[in-house]
């Protein structure tokens, strides 16, 4: 048998945009899934799985087949578990599969991973922050100096904020490193070093290593443990301008967790600039979406705030239409947190019994954000229908939400 051709078949044009939305919509995850039926298509992003049939019109072997032979693997091969890399490219973008098949009952399913984008990052005025909460982040930047940490949950954005942020700086005046598992966004002019812990090369040695090389700027892919903490925080307190993500529901939440990784309260407090967290959370396809009631333990809707041309109180997923392209949902609306480091919670900070006070602090700053602080956004966008009322507040912990 030959290979399958490599004109454009209609299962070769649906794969390619399966692969450019995974890359473009954040995708980690794609699974091809065989049953007796046909062929199903399990996709992990921001809000956890979603499957999908794949159309009937589309060949589902033919489908395996194409994807083998872009990953360079044999497609006469069905009876043993493959291993391959496939690169997509549409546009300016490019990324890379990790591409696995495993012979089932049903056919061969097939598991595709992201693992490096090069999609140019958006620019930060595109992300839906308020123009505050964007020139906070600015001029963090700018000054070149201190900590900012961004929270959130996996898959909410946190890596594409700290390189639209980092977008902002001339490259050319100033040298921006990073350090990340994996490196998420290629850039030209920025130095990227992948952490490998396999290879030992963990985050705090890179970082440690990265600083004898006299960056300006460092972006580290995630704080996860003391020692990355403790040299980001010595970082930041050396004249360098570090941006971090923190596994963490909300701006507190990141503080927080920075201290419970041992970060000493009064460095910390020295250190730190700014706190965002944030969401991605998926958009309701406004042409069937259908009302739901608003869950009690939200607390009262925030009626009040929305006017009454644009409310259409609590909405749900619908059953999916052409629209939306069955899936109920149409793209995904971020929502940001950005909070200065004010001396009200620095001196909170360093208190021992500080936490009901750092709370107040932060309370403090988020009322002066024109839109409120996080929680109130999600809840607004839910009550305008704008999104899942179902999905306002999933994570909304005060603390790191595990994981
Ligand atoms: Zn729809």
């Amino acid at each position: 048998m030959e290979p399958a051709p490599l004109a454009p078949s209609p299962s070769a044009a649906w794969l390619d945009r399966l692969l450019g939305g995974a890359v473009t919509e954040g995708v980690v995850d794609l699974h091809l899934e065989p049953d007796r039926a046909g062929l199903w298509v399990r996709r992990r992003g921001a809000g956890g799985w979603e499957e999908e049939r794949v159309p009937a019109t589309i060949a589902g072997p033919e489908l395996v087949a194409r994807i083998k032979v872009l990953a360079h693997l044999d497609p006469n091969e069905r009876r043993l578990p493959l291993d391959g890399r496939l690169r997509w490219s549409g546009g300016t973008q490019t990324a890379d599969f990790r591409v696995a098949t495993l012979p089932a009952l049903h056919g061969e399913v097939v598991a595709l991973r992201v693992l490096q984008r090069s999609a140019v990052p958006p620019a930060l005025s595109s992300l839906g922050l308020s123009s505050a909460a964007e020139e906070r982040l600015r001029s963090w930047l700018a000054q070149g100096r201190g900590l900012v940490a961004i929270a959130g949950p996996t898959g909410a954005g946190k890596t594409t904020t700290a390189y639209a942020a980092l977008g902002c700086v001339d490259a050319t005046q100033r040298k921006i490193m990073t350090v990340e598992d994996p490196v998420e966004f290629q850039r030209d002019g920025f130095v990227q070093i992948a952490v490998d812990a396999e290879q030992g090369l963990t985050f705090a040695d890179a970082l440690r290593s990265l600083l004898r090389q006299d960056p300006d700027l460092i972006f580290v892919g995630e704080v996860r443990d003391a020692a990355t903490a403790a040299v980001a925080v010595q970082a930041a307190l050396t004249g360098h301008g570090v941006v971090a993500t923190v596994h963490a529901a909300s701006t507190e939440g990141a503080i927080i967790r920075l201290l419970d990784l041992g970060v000493e309260p009064f460095l910390l407090a020295d250190a730190l600039a700014g706190v965002v967290a944030q969401r991605l959370v998926a958009r309701l396809c406004p042409v069937c979406r259908v009302p739901a009631p608003w869950p009690r333990d939200l607390g009262p809707s925030p009626d009040g705030v929305v006017s009454g041309a644009e409310r259409s109180g609590a909405m749900t997923r619908g059953p999916g239409c052409a629209a939306c392209a069955g899936r109920g949902v149409v793209g995904r609306v971020g929502f940001f947190e950005v909070i200065a480091v004010t001396r009200a919670i620095r001196e909170a900070m360093v208190r021992v019994d500080g936490l009901e006070a750092l709370r107040g602090a932060m309370a403090a700053e988020v009322a002066v954000e024109r839109g409120g602080g996080l929680r109130a956004q999600l809840l607004e966008a839910a009550c305008r229908g704008g999104i899942d009322v179902n999905d306002a507040c999933t994570g909304m912990g005060d603390a790191d939400d595990g994981g």
